[in-house]
């Protein structure tokens, strides 16, 4: 059940200030299903940036916004838009289509029908989903002057085909005075995630070198890993991309003897064993198949008999 307007839910949530930037930490530092959002003030205008659950529960107590910038159309970065129907929603053009109904929407998951069942009501119900088909797409390099404080658009593919960061910039502008806003190249020990139909592995590698390149004060992440300063920052980005060689490295050591690609999905490369969710094995299957085209195609594993693959000695 959601809190009432002005209850006690949002007031144990922890927020902090950076410049124009308040961070609305969601339960939990922002642990999935909930996640960490940005109220960016300007002189002009007040932005409010992926509104997580932590939003919908401070609800009542936030001041009025302008905008909600969205850095992708995932239903946990979404959760909170339907607070702000009156006023302008903008994400990547390549999401927009997402807030054009709950199938739009369901798409870009591209679940299959039992699992996208279950998930639709899900997304309805947990998560507020709200379609607004007139959403204003942005575009890379677009910029959104708040009066005194930027906020410019760095296209980052590759979990969404929209993903984009977004940096907030104020004073002089320099590296001391940016945020950025990582949303979900979330920097966890889970790693990169890149499950989905819209999902791509090969522009989230692309992606994570964009964003070593960025030079920030500041880089907020949308869960739990929060707020970095550049030296953590630089340390947790060695290893979230790391992740993605270790599932390579561990496929191709499972495929010591032929395997299917059902046998690949079983053993679980993203997701440890144990933990069942309906949508695990969609991932795992997702994923790993992108592991394994590549490895075919650079002739690192060949397809011994139809649908059984192996790796090649080297
Ligand atoms: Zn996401």
């Amino acid at each position: 059940m959601g809190a009432p307007p002005g209850s006690d839910a949002g007031e144990k949530l922890e927020e902090r200030e950076i410049g124009p930037v308040t961070v609305l930490f969601g339960e939990e530092g922002g642990k999935y299903p909930d996640g960490n959002s940005l109220l960016v003030r300007g002189s002009r205008e007040t932005v409010v940036i992926d509104p997580a659950l932590g939003v919908v529960a401070r609800q009542g107590r936030l001041p009025r916004v302008d905008r909600v910038l969205n850095s992708h159309c995932h239903e946990d970065h979404i959760a909170g838009n339907h607070l702000f129907p009156d006023v302008p929603w903008h994400v990547h053009e390549a999401d927009a289509i997402g807030f054009r109904s709950i199938d739009d929407f369901m798409g870009i998951y591209g679940f299959p029908d039992d699992v996208a069942k279950t998930w639709r009501s899900t997304v309805l119900e947990r998560f507020h989903y709200a379609p607004r088909p007139d959403v204003s797409p942005f575009r890379d390099a677009d910029v959104f002057d708040l009066g005194d404080v930027a906020i410019r658009v760095v296209h980052t593919p590759g979990h969404t085909r929209g993903h984009s960061l977004l940096l907030v910039e104020w004073g002089a502008r320099g590296a001391g005075e940016r945020l950025a806003y990582l949303g979900d190249i979330e920097l966890s020990s889970f790693g990169p995630y890149y499950g989905d139909a819209w999902s791509d592995l090969e522009d989230f590698e692309r992606s994570l070198a964009v964003v070593r390149k960025i030079e920030a004060a500041w880089y907020a992440t949308f869960h739990h890993i929060g707020v970095l300063d550049p030296a953590a920052f630089a340390e947790r980005l060695d290893r979230f991309e790391t992740k993605i060689l270790e599932r390579e490295a561990a496929l191709l050591d499972y495929l010591d003897e032929p395997r299917s690609l059902d046998q690949i999905v079983a053993h679980r490369f993203v997701y440890r064993p144990g933990p069942e969710a309906p949508y695990i094995d969609s991932v795992e299957r997702r994923s790993m198949g992108m592991h394994l085209r590549r490895l075919l195609a650079r002739d690192r594993v060949e397809e011994v008999e139809p649908g059984r693959y192996l790796a090649v000695e080297v």
